[in-house]
C-alpha cells in the first residue's frame, strides 16, 4: 500500500498561479508546465494515427507521426551536443488496450503505422503476460520512445545559449504587443518597451489575446513520483506505459528507481478546484499502478497538478498567423509538448531565415 502522502505540490503552469501566491507569469525560467512535465518522449500524438488520417489526410497525419519520431532522436543528439544528457534515455513504449472493445482499434493502428514504416509489435494477451506479466487484452509495443528531465534540458539549453550571447530576463511579464511597420514592440508590466524585428511566442498555455481561445481546450492533469525503490524489475523499467482509455493513465521509471505516474485528467482548468484534488487523484494513480504491479510497494514523494491543452486533432500550433505580423508561435499543446517544441524550434528557425519548410501546413493556425 502507498504511504500517506508526505507532501503535495501544485506546480504552476503559469495559469495555475498556485506554486506560491506571488509566482505567476513573471515566474522564474522553466517553472511553467516544463517543471510539471513527466518527461515522456513519444511520437504517438494524442490522436491515434488511423483517426488522424481521417481528420487531416494520410500524408499530413503520417508526416506528423514521423516528425515526432525523428524529434525523439533529434533531442537525443541535442543533449549529446550539449554535453549533458539531462537524464535522456531511450525507452520502448507500451500502449495497452484498456478493454477488449479497444483491441480492434489497436489492430487498425498497428496496420496503419507498420504500413508507413514505423517499427511496432502487436502483443496479444498471452504475449503480454509472458513479456510483462500484465493482464490486458492486447498492446502495441513501440521501439521508438524516450524520456528526459525537461526542466534540466531547459536550463542546459539556456546556459549554452547565454554563453553564445543570449540575454535572459525572467520574472518579466509581457502585457502588450504592437506590430509596427518594420518592428514589433512588447510592453512589460512595468511599462518597459522592447523593440524587435521578430518575436517568438513560446508562452505555454497562456493563450495570446487575439489567437482565439477555441484553438485549445485547457484541462487539468495530475502526477505522482515515488521515492526511490530498492530495485525495479525490467518489466517495469523497460517501457513507458499508457493506455487506450481516455483520460489515460501513464507511467515511466527514473534513473534513480522512482516510479512517475500521471493521468486522472479533469475537463476544467480552475486552479483552485484542481489543486484541492491533488491528494485524492494521486491516491488513485498509485492504486492503478499497484493493480498493475501488485508486488511493488510505492511510497509517494511528491504529487502535483498542472494544466495542459488539447487541440481538435492532437497537433500543436506552430508558425505564423496574420493577426500577429512578424511573430512566430511555438504552442506545443497536447501530451507531446516536448517533442513538439523540438519541431517548433526547427520550423521557426527556417521561417526566420526564409528557408522553405515542408511541415508548415501541418501545424498551421488555419488548418
Ligand atoms: C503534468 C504534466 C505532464 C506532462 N507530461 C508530458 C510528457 O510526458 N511529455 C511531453 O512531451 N509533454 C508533457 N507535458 C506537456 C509539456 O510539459 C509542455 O508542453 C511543455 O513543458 C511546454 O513547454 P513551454 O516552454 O512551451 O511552456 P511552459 O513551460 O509553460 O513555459 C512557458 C513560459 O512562458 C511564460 N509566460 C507565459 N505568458 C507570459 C507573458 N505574458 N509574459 C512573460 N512570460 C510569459 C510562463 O511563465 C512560462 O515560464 C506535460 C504537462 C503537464 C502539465
Amino acid at each position: 500500500m502507498a504511504q500517506e502522502l508526505q507532501e503535495h505540490w501544485s506546480l504552476t503552469t503559469s495559469r495555475g498561479k498556485a506554486f506560491q501566491p506571488s509566482l505567476s507569469i513573471d515566474a522564474r525560467v522553466g517553472t511553467g508546465s516544463t517543471s510539471a512535465t513527466t518527461g515522456l518522449l513519444q511520437y504517438e500524438v494524442d490522436t491515434p494515427l488511423f483517426e488522424l488520417v481521417g481528420m487531416v489526410g494520410e500524408k499530413k497525419a503520417v508526416r506528423s507521426y514521423h516528425l515526432c519520431l525523428e524529434a525523439i532522436y533529434g533531442i537525443e543528439q541535442l543533449v549529446h551536443d550539449l554535453g549533458d544528457l539531462c537524464d535522456f534515455e531511450r525507452k520502448q513504449s507500451l500502449y495497452l488496450a484498456s478493454c477488449r472493445g479497444d483491441v480492434e482499434s489497436l489492430q487498425r493502428e498497428y496496420s496503419v503505422r507498420t504500413r508507413n514504416g514505423i517499427r511496432l509489435e502487436l502483443l496479444g494477451r498471452e504475449a503480454l503476460w509472458e513479456c510483462f506479466e500484465l493482464d490486458y487484452p492486447a498492446a502495441l509495443l513501440s521501439f521508438d520512445a524516450g524520456q528526459i528531465d525537461a526542466y534540466r534540458l531547459t536550463h542546459t539549453l539556456l546556459r549554452a545559449a547565454s554563453n553564445s550571447g543570449l540575454e535572459i530576463y525572467d520574472q518579466t511579464e509581457i502585457t502588450d504587443h504592437r506590430s509596427g511597420k518594420e518592428s514589433v514592440e512588447l510592453v512589460t508590466k512595468e511599462q518597459h518597451r522592447i523593440k524587435a524585428r521578430k518575436i517568438v511566442f513560446a508562452n505555454g498555455y497562456e493563450i495570446p489575446a487575439g489567437l482565439g481561445k477555441d484553438i485549445v481546450r485547457l484541462k487539468s492533469t495530475y502526477a505522482v513520483v515515488s521515492t526511490p525503490c530498492e530495485s525495479l524489475p525490467e518489466k517495469v523499467t523497460r517501457c513507458l506505459m499508457w493506455e487506450t482509455a481516455r483520460p489515460y493513465f501513464y507511467m515511466r521509471t527514473t534513473q534513480d528507481n522512482r516510479v512517475l505516474i500521471g493521468g486522472e485528467d479533469d475537463d476544467f482548468d480552475n486552479a483552485k478546484r484542481r489543486d484541492s484534488r491533488v491528494v485524492r487523484k494521486s491516491r488513485k494513480l498509485v492504486k492503478r499502478f499497484e493493480k498493475m504491479f501488485p508486488e511493488i510497494d510505492l511510497n509517494v514523494a511528491y504529487s502535483w497538478a498542472g494544466t495542459f491543452g488539447e487541440t481538435k486533432d492532437g497537433l500543436a500550433y506552430i508558425g505564423e498567423t496574420e493577426k500577429y505580423p512578424d511573430c512566430y508561435f511555438a504552442l506545443g499543446y497536447g501530451g507531446n509538448g516536448i517533442t513538439y517544441s523540438f519541431i517548433a524550434a526547427q520550423m521557426i528557425r527556417d521561417l526566420c531565415i526564409g528557408r522553405p519548410n515542408p511541415n508548415i501546413e501541418i501545424f498551421a493556425f488555419d488548418r
